[in-house]
């Protein structure tokens, strides 16, 4: 897996949300969000969150969120398949207001990753596969990139959102990605 001049994974499936904009500065990639999502909560294997994404959601237990305005660069699902919804140069709009090392404004230049999955069901190893190859593409891409830029939702909008939640587990993310050095430290 590597990123291509379009700025895409390779060998990953693509599907384009209209949900995004331009970075403020394109050549700042330097934060990882990973986040977790089911829709409807809890319920894994639809196509709502794609249709989330896409502008295009009409389940009717949904419709609260069909105005919604949002997208992720990639999501991985249970099954470890990758989408990519958007071009890591632009603006994904998946951490709302936040706040990194006393910057604001995360979606400025993070890459976000959401994993389909819950705060407390356990994720899958095959999400866990795919987000180590995927994270070791980017930051062999990205140059402002860095091991110790990679954190969770809830560390940028800390009291307003919990995922990717307990049940992720930094440490299986870890092992199948030897270059972080700090696997101990990383929050439960
Ligand atoms: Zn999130």
């Amino acid at each position: 897996m590597r990123i291509n001049q379009d700025h895409r994974l390779t060998r990953v499936r693509r599907r384009d949300s209209p949900n995004f904009d331009a970075r403020p500065d394109v050549d700042d990639i330097s934060l990882i969000v990973v986040h977790g999502i089911s829709l409807p909560p809890g319920e894994f294997g639809g196509d709502e969150i794609e249709a989330l994404f896409c502008n295009e959601l009409d389940h009717p237990q949904l419709l609260a969120l069909a105005d919604y305005r949002v997208s992720a660069h990639l999501l991985i699902d249970r099954r470890g398949r990758c989408t990519q919804f958007v071009a890591f140069d632009q603006r994904a709009w998946h951490a709302g207001e936040s706040a990194w090392r006393g910057r604001t404004g995360c979606n400025d230049f993070s890459i976000g990753i959401e994993l389909e999955g819950t705060d407390t069901r356990p994720y899958t190893q095959a999400q866990y596969r795919k987000l180590g190859s995927v994270i070791r593409a980017v930051l062999a891409h990205y140059p402002r990139l860095a091991a110790d830029a990679i954190v969770g939702h809830l560390e940028v909008a800390a009291g307003r959102k919990t995922d990717p939640g307990p049940a992720f587990n930094w440490s299986a993310v870890l092992r199948g990605a030897a270059w972080l050095p700090d696997a101990a430290e990383r929050p439960a």
